[in-house]
C-alpha cells in the first residue's frame, strides 16, 4: 500500500517546501514521489554523487506528474532503493527560476496517502520570430520563436524548454525535421530556425517541451506569398446597378507581385444595420493582379474584406451603396388606431423605398386623409411619421405619395363606432375584462341606438356586463349559433356627438371567461340607423406553462492547452452567467407573451487535438470572415472542413473562440446560423460562435447570440433601440409580441 504525505501543500509559484514521508514497504509511493522532478537522470546522478543531499538541475519549472507512469519508474528505483535506509524522508525547496533543493533522511512511517494535484501551468507564450534572414533575398528561411512570459507579472521567463512542431505546409526545422526543441534566453525568448522545402506557409506551434502546458500557434511564410495586398477601384454604386469590381494587388514582403493566391472576397455591412454578408468572386489575372466581383442590392456603408486564408493576409475597404431609384411607399406597423389608447389617433409609420427595400429620404413623402394634407410629424430611423386624429366613426382614405416621382401608395384607416379595448395577457381559464366602447357619428346626435358584440362560444363564456356610471340602457344576449351575440340597448339621457367623446364613449366593461388556447375573435358594430360595418379584432388565448427551459452547451478550448489561460477563465465564467441573462430577458417579457424562461448551462472543454484541428481551419488569427464562422454555426456549408467537436444535440451549442482583430467589421463579433442545421435532430441551428472578450464584455452579447438559436432575426426598426435582437447587442433585453410569439414556438426546441 503507497503512504504518501504532505506537510505543506505543493507550491504553484513562487518559494516553497514540500516534504513527503514513506513507510519501509511503500516503495511505489517513492516512486511516485520522484516523478515529480521531471529529469530523472538528473535525479539519479544527482544522489549519487552527491550522497544524497544534491542539487537538481530541472530545465523545466512546472513540476507534474502526468505523462509519467510509476510501472516504469520503479525498475529504476529499485537500484537506488538498495543504496540508502529502509525508511526515508527527502523534501525540495522551490527557490525561483530553475532550481529545486532538496535532501533525503530517514524517517519512521507516516499516515495514508494525500493526493497531490499537479500545479497549473504558470507561463504563457507569445508568438515571436523573424520573418525572414537578412541575405535571404528568396525568403525561403525563417525562425520559429515564442517568448515565455511569467502570466501573473508578464515578465521574461528564461531557460524554459520549448518544444516546436510544424502542423501543415512546407516549413521544416534542422534536416527536414517537423519538430525541434529551443531553451529560453534572458529575454524569454526560445527561438529555432528552419527553412522552406517550397514556397509557402506554414501553422507552426510552441508548447512545453514534455508535451504538456498551453499551446500557441502561429504562420511562417516564405516569400513569394501573399503579405499586402491592395483594393483598388469600386467608389459608390447605386442599389439598382449592384455591380461591384475591384482590383486587388497581391504582393510578397519584398513587394514583389504575387500571382496565383487563392484570395477570397466578402462583402459585410455596417454592423450596426445589417447582418447581410455578400460572397464575391476572385479571378487571377496574371501578374499579382486580381479582379473581384460582387453583386450588393442592400444600401449602406459596404466594407469589401479580401483575405489569402494560406498566408492571412487581409486587407478592408468601405465604400457606399446608395439606394436605387423610388419604387414604393410602405407604412411598417400598426393601423388599427382602436387597437390601444388614444383611439381617436394614430401614427402611421412610412418608409419612401426602392425595389429592394431600400429607403429613401422618407421626407419626401406626402399625405393626405380623406383629401386633406397630414403634416409630416417627425423622421426617425428611415421613417417618415404622421398623426392621424379622426373624432367619430369613419374610414379614412390615407393617400401617401413621393414628392420627386410617381410612387404613391393608399391606405384606408379605419375608426370604428364599436370595439373592445384590449386585456393584457390571457391565459387558459382566465376571467378577464374588455371596456366596451362607443364612438358616436360626426355631426349628427345619437338619443338612441344599439351596439353588437358577437363572440365565439367555443373560445370564450360571458360573464357579465359592468355598466359604465352614466350607461342608461339594457343589455340583452342574442343565441345565434355558432357565436353568440351581445345586444346593448342604449337609451343615454343627454345626445351623443363624436365632439363630446373624441376618444369613443365608454359603456362599461364586458367581463369573459377564456375557454381555449388559440385566436379570439370578436365582431362589434353599432346600429344608429343605419348598422355600421362590424369591426373585428382577434387577442391570443395562451396556455399556461410550467417554465420553458433550454439547454446551452458552452464549448470552448480547455484551459491547460492554451496560452492566456486566467483570461480564458473568467471569459468563460462570464459567458456563463452572460447565458442565464437570456432567462431573465425572456421572462421579463412576459407581459409581451412570451413564456417564463430558465437556462441551464454546460461546459464542453476542446482537446489539444481538438483545438489544433480548428486553427488548421481557420487560421492563427481567429475567425474573420464569414467563411470562418459558418464553419462553426452552419457546417453543412462546409463538407470538407466542418467543426462539430462537442456539439450536443437538442441544445444551444456556443462555440467560444477569437474572432481576428484583422477585420475591423466582423459584424458583432458573433454568429449564429438561423434554421436547420443539415443531419441533425435539432428544429433550429442551435449553433453560433462568438468572440470570448465580446461575450464576457457586452452584457447581452451572448442572449442575443441566444435569441438568433430560437430563430429571431434583428429588430432594427425605430423606437427598438433596447432590443434584445438591435444588432448593435449590448443595449437591452426589451422583447416585442412577434419575438416572444416566435420564442413560444421554439421553447421545446433545446430542452433540459
Ligand atoms: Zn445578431
Amino acid at each position: 500500500m503507497a503512504v504518501i504525505d504532505c506537510d505543506s501543500p505543493y507550491p504553484i509559484s513562487g518559494k516553497g517546501k514540500v516534504s513527503y514521508s514513506f513507510s519501509s514497504t511503500a516503495t511505489q509511493a517513492i516512486a511516485n514521489a520522484v516523478a515529480k522532478v521531471q529529469e530523472q537522470a538528473d535525479v539519479l546522478a544527482g544522489l549519487e554523487a552527491l550522497n544524497h543531499e544534491c542539487r537538481v538541475e530541472c530545465p523545466h519549472r512546472s513540476v507534474s506528474t502526468a505523462q509519467y507512469t510509476i510501472t516504469r519508474r520503479w525498475s529504476t528505483w529499485t537500484s537506488m532503493w538498495d543504496l540508502i535506509a529502509s525508511v526515508f524522508h527527502f523534501e525540495w525547496k522551490y527557490s525561483g527560476h530553475v532550481e529545486f533543493d532538496w535532501s533525503a533522511n530517514v524517517r519512521c512511517g507516516r499516515p495514508p496517502h494525500i493526493g497531490i494535484e499537479p500545479p497549473p501551468s504558470p507561463f504563457d507564450l507569445e508568438p515571436e520570430g523573424q520573418p525572414f534572414k537578412p541575405g535571404d533575398f528568396d525568403m525561403m528561411s525563417s525562425t520559429s520563436g515564442v517568448r515565455v512570459l511569467d502570466s501573473e507579472t508578464q515578465a521574461a521567463v528564461p531557460g524554459v524548454a520549448v518544444q516546436f512542431k510544424v502542423h501543415s505546409g512546407p516549413f521544416r526545422f534542422d534536416r527536414g525535421a517537423q519538430q525541434a526543441r529551443a531553451v529560453s534566453d534572458e529575454s524569454g525568448l526560445a527561438s529555432v530556425p528552419g527553412t522552406f522545402l517550397k514556397t509557402g506557409a506554414s501553422i507552426v506551434s510552441a508548447t512545453w517541451a514534455d508535451g504538456t502546458g498551453p499551446e500557441a500557434f502561429f504562420l511562417r511564410q516564405s516569400g513569394a506569398t501573399t503579405f499586402n495586398l491592395d483594393i483598388k477601384g469600386a467608389c459608390d454604386v447605386s442599389a439598382d446597378d449592384g455591380n461591384i469590381r475591384v482590383r486587388v494587388h497581391a504582393t510578397d514582403m519584398a513587394g514583389r507581385p504575387v500571382a496565383g493566391a487563392k484570395l477570397k472576397l466578402e462583402g459585410q455591412y455596417d454592423r450596426r444595420l445589417s447582418r447581410t454578408v455578400v460572397e464575391g468572386t476572385v479571378q487571377d489575372l496574371g501578374g499579382g493582379v486580381y479582379e473581384g466581383v460582387l453583386k450588393a442590392h442592400e444600401a449602406g456603408s459596404l466594407l469589401l474584406y479580401v483575405e489569402d486564408p494560406l498566408t492571412e493576409a487581409a486587407q478592408s475597404r468601405w465604400i457606399c451603396v446608395k439606394p436605387g431609384k423610388a419604387a414604393a411607399i410602405r407604412i411598417v406597423g400598426n393601423t388599427r388606431p382602436r387597437i390601444q389608447q388614444p383611439y381617436g389617433e394614430i401614427t402611421l409609420r412610412t418608409r419612401l423605398e426602392d425595389q429592394f427595400g431600400n429607403a429613401l429620404d422618407p421626407a419626401r413623402i406626402v399625405c393626405s386623409a380623406n383629401g386633406a394634407e397630414v403634416p409630416l410629424q417627425t423622421v426617425e430611423h428611415d421613417e417618415g411619421r404622421f398623426v392621424l386624429v379622426q373624432k367619430g366613426h369613419q374610414t379614412v382614405d390615407v393617400v401617401l405619395s413621393d414628392k420627386e416621382s410617381e410612387v404613391t401608395a393608399q391606405q384606408p384607416v379605419e375608426f370604428p363606432a364599436v370595439w373592445l379595448g384590449r386585456p393584457g395577457l390571457v391565459y387558459e381559464g382566465d376571467t378577464y375584462i374588455t371596456p366596451l366602447y362607443l364612438a358616436p357619428p360626426l355631426e349628427r346626435e345619437v338619443t338612441e341606438g344599439q351596439v353588437k358584440v358577437r363572440f365565439d362560444t367555443k373560445m370564450v363564456a360571458f360573464q357579465k356586463f359592468s355598466e359604465a356610471p352614466d350607461f342608461k340602457g339594457t343589455v340583452e344576449r342574442v343565441t345565434d349559433a355558432p357565436g353568440d351575440t351581445l345586444l346593448f340597448n342604449l337609451a343615454p339621457e343627454i345626445a351623443l356627438t363624436a365632439e363630446k367623446f373624441p376618444d369613443g364613449l365608454y359603456l362599461g366593461d364586458v367581463v369573459w371567461q377564456c375557454q381555449g388556447v388559440g385566436e379570439t375573435c370578436f365582431s362589434t358594430s353599432a346600429i344608429l340607423s343605419p348598422e355600421t360595418p362590424a369591426y373585428v379584432d382577434c387577442l391570443p388565448q395562451k396556455a399556461r406553462l410550467a417554465v420553458a427551459c433550454v439547454c446551452v452547451n458552452i464549448i470552448h478550448p480547455s484551459f491547460d492547452h492554451i496560452p492566456n489561460r486566467r483570461t480564458w477563465e473568467r471569459a468563460i465564467n462570464a459567458i456563463e452567467r452572460r447565458a442565464q441573462i437570456f432567462g431573465t430577458a425572456i421572462s421579463a417579457n412576459v407581459t409581451r407573451c412570451c413564456p417564463h424562461m430558465s437556462v441551464r448551462v454546460q461546459r464542453t472543454a476542446l482537446s489539444r487535438q481538438e483545438i489544433r484541428q480548428i486553427t488548421q481551419i481557420v487560421g492563427t488569427r481567429g475567425i474573420s470572415a464569414v467563411s470562418d464562422s459558418q464553419k462553426f454555426s452552419n457546417p453543412a456549408r462546409f463538407p470538407n472542413e466542418p467543426i462539430e467537436f462537442g456539439i450536443r444535440e437538442n441544445c444551444i451549442n456556443i462555440y467560444v473562440w477569437p474572432f481576428s482583430r484583422a477585420n475591423p467589421n466582423y459584424r458583432e463579433r458573433g454568429d449564429t446560423h438561423i434554421g436547420p442545421v443539415a443531419g441533425r435532430s435539432t428544429g433550429l441551428a442551435g449553433r453560433c460562435v462568438i468572440d470570448p472578450v465580446v461575450a464576457a464584455n457586452e452584457r447581452y452579447a451572448v442572449a442575443h447570440e441566444m435569441g438568433h438559436a430560437m430563430g429571431l432575426t434583428h429588430a432594427s426598426a425605430g423606437g427598438e433601440r433596447f432590443n434584445l435582437m438591435w444588432p448593435q447587442s449590448n443595449r437591452g433585453a426589451n422583447l416585442n409580441e412577434d419575438q416572444c410569439k416566435t420564442i413560444w414556438a421554439a421553447q421545446t426546441t433545446y430542452p433540459c
